[in-house]
């Protein structure tokens, strides 16, 4: 049996994305903001691990191990790192802590390196692929177009947070095999 809601979340330690689908749509998403930006990380991984916990006991209509919920998480890439700058790998350490403690939330938790959701997808083409499937969905400001330096061409003005745009693009990778 399928669980009924599917939580992801795209993990940071300052602005942690997520979104919850239910029965295959979306349903509810945020993002997390623990503590102040000067705490040490390692405690606002653990601030934002404990926001997670809550979202997916509160949903759970049983007792552990949340039979009713698929956790997604991304994970940093384990592979092919060769072109990141020695200042980004304290980004990826961070990075790979917070999804650790993330992962070990529920027992079965799927994690997704970026790789398997996105292949090389820009966040621009994410949120248009997003917004044809979901149309709800309060992707971007009105319908007037403008250039986008991000992807060289126009749309409309990005609207809903792109941390939670890439948890909505996990939800529905995880659910539908990719974006
Ligand atoms: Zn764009």
């Amino acid at each position: 049996m399928k669980p009924t809601y599917t939580v992801a979340i795209d993990p940071s330690v300052d602005n942690c994305g997520w979104a919850i689908f239910k029965k295959g749509k979306p349903f509810k998403y945020g993002i997390i903001h623990p503590g102040t930006k000067k705490d040490h990380y390692l405690k606002k991984a653990g601030e934002v691990a404990k926001s997670i916990f809550r979202i997916v006991d509160d949903l759970s209509e049983y007792e552990y191990p949340f039979d009713d919920i698929q956790l997604v998480t991304e994970i940093p890439q384990s592979f092919g790192n060769a072109g990141f700058l020695a200042r980004e790998s304290g980004a990826i350490l961070k990075l790979s802590f917070l999804a650790g403690m993330i992962y070990n939330i529920t027992p079965r938790t799927k994690a997704l390196e970026p790789q398997q959701w996105k292949a090389q997808l820009p966040k621009c083409v994410i949120r248009a692929r997003l917004s044809r499937i979901y149309p709800k969905l309060p992707l971007y400001k009105g319908t007037k177009r403008v250039y986008c330096v991000d992807c060289k061409h126009e749309h409309p003005i990005h609207d809903l947070d792109h941390n939670i745009v890439d948890a909505i693009g996990i939800a529905h990778a995880y659910l539908s095999g990719g974006v």
